[in-house]
């Protein structure tokens, strides 16, 4: 899924957590993707090449495939895995005694984006390095599927805010 939607669903999945816990798990449900993209995103902007991520779609895919670096792809594996997630995630727990709540945001942005993922544009290799089996889904990129999450977003936070009024 893009960015955007997953700081959107993340923010209301923990709607009724503490302040505190609800941006820690927005910045955590944004981190896998912030972390993969963030640095190509900063390079692509100095070398003037920034354009390309402007129109991320179905009708571009290969060709942003082609201009990206293999060290982002490694990035894409690191912050997509399940099995990297569960050490950080029971390590922490382990070593500091409390469940990492917030750190949940992570481990629902990877489950989010194995079936929103095609073969075609990062398919989320979600059982890294233990596997290289890749889920193919349906691509958030799709029109009909951008419409779909992004009204669905409208309506849900229309309804959570109704119902804080009342
Ligand atoms: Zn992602």
């Amino acid at each position: 899924m893009d960015i955007l939607a997953h700081a959107l669903w993340t923010n209301l999945a923990y709607w009724n957590a503490d302040t505190s816990t609800r941006l820690w798990a927005t910045a955590f449900g944004v981190a896998p993707d912030a972390l993969s993209f963030g640095p190509e995103l900063v390079r692509s902007m100095v070398s003037r090449q920034a354009k390309k991520w402007r129109k991320v779609d179905e009708s571009t895919f290969e060709d942003i495939n082609r201009t990206i670096p293999r060290w982002v792809f490694r990035l894409y594996d690191i912050t997509h895995s399940i099995p990297i997630w569960s050490v950080v995630f029971f390590g922490w727990w382990w070593l500091v005694g409390s469940m990492p709540l917030a750190y949940l945001g992570w481990l629902g942005h990877i489950l989010v984006d194995i079936p929103t993922h095609s073969k075609r544009f990062f398919p989320t290799p979600f059982l890294w390095p233990l596997s290289d089996y890749k889920f193919d889904g349906i691509s958030w990129g799709v029109r009909w599927f951008m419409i779909a999450n992004y009204g669905s977003l409208a309506v849900t936070y229309l309804i959570v805010m109704l119902a804080a009024w009342t």
